[in-house]
Order: structure tokens, then C-alpha cells, then sequence
């Protein structure tokens, strides 16, 4: 039967048991490819990876032909914010439309796995149920909830969003503890402090006290859970590193500074991981390649010192979906494709702490990305997707 009936006959629900023939597999940044691999997914687990001639395939429902396509563990993106347009419908009324929504920003992308880094309160958790009880197709959903800002520090650009919304901004530590604890207890995975928040004016940058910082911070902490922080410039920098914070979302090349091997030794030796976001810099309001450049800078920086690479890219807050800029970026820094590969797969699987994921290996969660062609040869490729498949269901199919 060709591969066409296959789709057409089989049933996306039951579709757990797959099997991928003769693909070029990359089981993880640091084992090498196997070529002409075949991949067994047995109740939405890796059952089998190796050589076709060696791997027994058993029966399946689903038989994916791998000629040409190659294989990764499912892509994470660290950074996205979950504000879609038809979260605002009726519930009853939008699963196809979230779904296609889904598909648009982070599924075609090969995403099966993302961190909502800010959004409405209770909107990515909700989102999140309505994926796992098969409602709305996506992909796995992590989330910091609503984030916190510093006392009159709403930044511009999200006044108009949030107005009418109880205030995100810490009040007094205290206060942001408890909302902190509140989200955590409540499914968030993570907390997210704006250390410097862009308010515009003459004040331009406002950083977040250091006291307000550290009571969220620590809250996220005593859940055994990460923080992130959006730095903005070199102080808010300051703010993030004296906190405790695990994960930037950003460089900060908006000041126009570059970072010092001191400065990026003081973010390494604090176990910070980084969030390049390169894209963002080309697409803000007021785009520059001198700003492009030093982000550019700053990243090579980070990596250069063995800093954690997260890859992600804002989607949901800037409008470009496409991948494809963000890895000619990072490639543009100087990163590998190895390099690249483990900043989308095991490094955020290890930073996470989701050990089931980040490798193509038996007993791993099959959250595969089939890619059309090689991203080592030309990596473009990773934005390039054939199929995205999480716990052993394809979430995404493209129509090529
Ligand atoms: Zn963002």
C-alpha cells in the first residue's frame, strides 16, 4: 500500500504505533548519524532506532517512508508566548481554529515541545488540558503563567494588551511570593521577572528591585522550579544575575554594548542558560544590523565560554512563525549545526529537567521532527519539515 492510503485509512487517534524506513537519523548532537535508519514507535515510545538491516520492524499501523527525510528528536522552543486570537472565542467554538493556530506558529516548525515564557493568566494552562485531553492538537505545553513586572513598570508595548487585567507589576515581595506560589501550585512551571522592564519616557529601561526580584525568584526555587528573566540592558542584567535567575530570555543588545568575557563569566559561572532570540532584533520597530551584530556578539560570547543555549524565538509576541532566519543567525554567530541541534533538543530537555526527552533513543517519548533535508548541509533545513511527531502522533504533516 503506498504511503498516501496509509494516511488516508489511518486513524490520527490510534496512530501510536508507527514506524519511519530508511531515514537519515541524528539520535542526538553527539552520536553520529545513522543513515538509512529505521525508527520503531510503540505506544508513543521509541521501541527501536538503528540501521534498517538490523532493526526488527514488527507490524504497525503507520509506515512513514524516510527516503530523503531526516530524522531529530522533537525541536523545543524556549521561548514563545501563547496569545492566540482564538483564545478569546468560546471554548465550545474554537478548538479547530487554536488548532490551526498551533500549527501555524509552532507545529510546522517541528516544535513538539515549547515554554510559554508569559501569557494571560491561566490561558497556557488551559490551553495546555485542552491539548492533553485531545480537544486542540499541539504540542507540549510548559508555561511561567503571568509574568511579573517591576512597581510601574507595565512595559509599553503591553499596556494596551493588559488593560482592564488585574496588575502584573510585584507590588511588595510579599505579594509577588504569594502570586508566585499561587501559579506554581496551580501548574506553572516556571516564574518570569521582567529584571529591566521598557517603559519608554526619560526613564527608558526600569529595573526591577533587587528585594522583589529575589522573593520571586526564590518562590520559583523552593518548587524546585527555574526562573526566567528579561534583562533589557546591562542593569537589569545586574538584577538577574544577583537574584538567582536560571534562564535569560534575551541578550541585551539595545544598550549597545558588548559582553566582557567578565560579564559573560559571571553569567556562566551562575549556571545562567541564554535565549538568543536573534529574529526579534531584525523584526522590532526600530531594526538595525548594528543591533543584529551585537546580539550576534553577545551569543557568540555566552557559547564560546560553554554557556547553555536554549533555542527560541518570541514567536507569539513578534509575527514572524518562520525558523528559518533565527538558525541562519545563530550559524551567522559562529554556533554548529551540533551545536544548533543541542540548543533545539537535549539542552533544554536537560535545563528542564523532562529526562524522556531530547534524544532518539529506546524508551525516549517518540516526539520525532522529520526534516526534508539536512540541516548539517544547510541549516535552513531545520525549518524545513515534513512531519512533527509527538508521543507517536503526527501533530504535523506537510502537504508536499
Ligand atoms: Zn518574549
Amino acid at each position: 500500500m503506498s504511503i498516501t492510503l496509509m494516511c488516508l485509512f489511518g486513524s490520527p487517534a490510534n496512530a501510536q504505533d508507527l514506524v519511519i524506513v530508511g531515514a537519515k537519523v541524528y539520535p542526538s548532537p553527539d552520536a553520529s548519524a545513522i543513515l538509512d535508519a529505521t525508527v520503531v514507535v510503540r505506544g508513543g515510545v521509541i521501541a527501536a532506532v538503528g540501521p534498517s538491516s538490523q532493526v526488527e520492524r514488527g507490524p504497525s499501523d503507520r509506515i512513514i517512508s524516510g527516503d530523503g527525510l531526516v530524522v531529530v528528536a522533537g525541536l523545543w522552543n524556549s521561548h514563545v508566548h501563547l496569545l492566540l486570537p482564538s483564545m478569546a472565542l468560546p471554548p465550545g467554538e474554537n478548538a479547530e481554529a487554536l488548532s490551526n493556530e498551533l500549527e501555524g506558529m509552532l507545529t510546522r516548525w517541528g516544535f513538539t515541545t515549547v515554554f510559554d515564557i508569559a501569557s494571560l493568566p491561566g490561558a497556557a494552562i488551559d490551553l495546555r488540558r485542552r491539548i492533553e485531553s485531545g480537544d486542540v492538537r499541539g504540542p507540549n505545553i510548559l508555561t511561567v503563567d503571568a509574568p511579573f513586572f517591576p512597581n510601574g513598570g507595565t512595559p509599553i508595548y503591553l499596556r494596551e494588551l493588559l488593560k482592564g487585567l488585574p496588575s502584573m507589576e510585584v507590588g511588595t515581595p510579599e505579594a509577588a511570593a504569594a502570586r508566585a506560589r499561587r501559579q506554581l501550585n496551580g501548574g506553572a512551571d516556571a516564574v518570569k521577572i521582567f529584571a529591566g522592564a521598557i517603559v519608554g519616557g526619560e526613564i527608558g529601561v526600569l529595573p526591577m528591585p533587587l528585594e522583589d526580584a529575589k522573593a520571586v525568584v526564590a518562590e520559583a526555587h523552593r518548587h524546585g522550579k527555574p526562573a526566567f528573566a528579561h534583562p533589557s540592558n546591562q542593569e537589569g542584567l545586574e538584577v538577574t544575575i544577583e537574584s538567582g535567575v536560571d534562564v535569560l530570555a534575551h541578550t541585551t543588545p539595545d544598550d549597545g554594548k558588548r559582553w566582557t568575557p567578565e560579564l559573560v563569566g559571571r553569567l556562566t559561572s551562575h549556571d545562567m542558560a541564554l535565549i538568543p532570540t536573534l529574529t526579534l532584533w531584525k523584526v522590532s520597530p526600530f531594526p538595525s544590523e548594528r543591533t543584529v551584530a551585537l546580539a550576534q556578539q553577545q551569543l557568540a560570547a555566552f557559547a564560546a565560554a560553554g554557556g547553555d543555549v536554549l533555542f527560541g524565538t518570541d514567536a507569539g509576541y513578534i509575527q514572524t512563525s518562520d525558523t528559518s532566519e533565527e538558525y541562519r543567525l545563530m550559524q551567522g554567530a559562529g554556533l554548529s549545526f551540533e551545536q544548533i541541534l543541542a540548543s533545539l533538543t537535549t539542552t533544554p530537555a536537560a535545563r528542564f529537567s523532562i529526562r524522556s526527552k531530547g534524544r532518539i533513543e529506546v524508551g525516549m517519548d517518540a516526539d520525532l521532527t522529520v526534516l526534508a533535508a539536512d540541516p548539517a548541509n544547510h541549516i535552513e533545513a531545520f525549518a524545513d519539515v515534513a512531519y512533527t511527531i509527538r508521543g507517536g502522533r503526527v501533530i504535523f504533516q506537510s502537504r508536499r
